[in-house]
């Protein structure tokens, strides 16, 4: 068996690498060759924590096995972080454990790496402002991610709490975008691509905020009940998402579906785009909108393919199992 630990992950995997890997993995849902299996997730009545699992199997790449972590609220006060997940995967063959993999960065890793497979394919090639509603820990990530995929000439940032946008205009000088702090009405009246990345159940953005032709990534909402944006936004996008099934229970359309705005055979699985099967994008007015939920394939892709990269560069540790 292999063992990848965490503490390595940062200097094997590049955004790049994940964003192929990503990209891979919605092709292959979306040719029917990747299923995910039903996620479970339980208060375990210990500590306050949420744990659970994801899981699934990518066929055309082999890859088996599942996430496992969840929510610890207790753990910033002994100095680690919240959110703990580790990944195990299988041999495809024979169902013996491949390998063992830490999961943390990989999680940050490919939800940026979702939105910004969805700016590559959906938003409009002269898009030059990047918006980013959200300042917690994965709007970082969203932005370096999402920022590349487009010749963006600067980033405009909303937060309920406007001081702790501190890291994310960090984040924007490193990759000389000038960067702002402002209103929903100026960051929805300005920015070419939105990124959604908060915890919020109320809508943060509404309708009339959005104009004409922008692409928005909603990656925030990913349990029953979250919202980032209004229902009647979803309703007027055109919604792409990783996964149907969850968009309509635990994602951003749940509350379009629920209230008769939004029917599920409307909404496109991203993959099918990536697979020349939907031609996505229907004009420079449209909007579009990915309702990116999180999927444990996404896990198992950016996960084998880190096990690949700790393999070639010889920093994989074998375990007798
Ligand atoms: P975090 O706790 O570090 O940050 C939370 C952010 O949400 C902060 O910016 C906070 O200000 C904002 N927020 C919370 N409640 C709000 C409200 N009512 N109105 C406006 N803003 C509000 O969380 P994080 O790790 O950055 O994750 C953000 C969200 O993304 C979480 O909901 C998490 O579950 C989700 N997530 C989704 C995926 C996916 O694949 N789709 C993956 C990882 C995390």
């Amino acid at each position: 068996m292999i063992v990848v630990p965490e503490r390595i992950i940062a200097g094997l995997m590049t955004r790049a690498d994940a964003f192929a890997a990503i990209e891979a993995v919605f092709a292959a849902m979306a040719r029917g060759e990747a299923r995910n299996f039903p996620v479970v997730r339980e208060a375990i009545g210990h500590a306050d924590a949420l744990y659970g699992f994801k899981s699934g199997f990518d066929r055309a790449h082999l890859d088996l096995g599942l996430k496992s972590g969840g929510y610890w609220p207790g753990n910033a006060a002994k100095g680690l972080t919240n959110h703990q997940s580790t990944v195990v995967l299988f041999d495809a063959d024979t169902g013996r454990c491949r390998a063992l993999v830490g999961g943390n960065l990989l999680t940050a890793l490919r939800t940026a790496a979702a939105a910004a497979v969805s700016v590559a394919h959906l938003a409009r090639k002269d898009s030059r402002v990047l918006g980013i509603v959200g300042a917690g820990h994965q709007a970082a990530f969203q932005l370096r991610a999402v920022a590349e995929q487009r010749p963006f000439e600067r980033v405009v940032a909303w937060n309920r709490s406007p001081e702790k946008l501190k890291g994310l205009a960090c984040a924007a000088e490193e990759m000389g975008l000038p960067f702002e702090s402002v209103s929903l009405d100026r960051l929805g009246a300005e920015a070419d691509v939105i990124v959604t990345i908060t915890s919020s159940f109320d809508a943060i953005l509404g309708d009339a905020q959005v104009r004409p032709g922008t692409h928005l990534a909603c990656m925030g909402t990913d349990t029953r009940d979250k919202k980032e944006v209004d229902p009647t936004l979803v309703a007027r996008a055109s919604v792409f998402t990783d996964e149907v099934a969850q968009a309509v229970t635990i994602g951003e359309c749940q509350h379009a579906v629920a209230l008769g705005l939004k029917g599920e055979a409307d909404i496109v699985p991203l993959g099918a785009v990536i697979n020349g099967d939907h031609p996505g994008r229907a004009s420079e007015e449209e909007v579009t909108l990915f309702d990116g939920t999180g999927v444990g394939l996404q896990d198992l892709a950016v996960a084998s393919r880190v096990v690949d990269l700790a393999v070639q560069k010889g920093l994989a540790t074998q375990v007798e199992f």
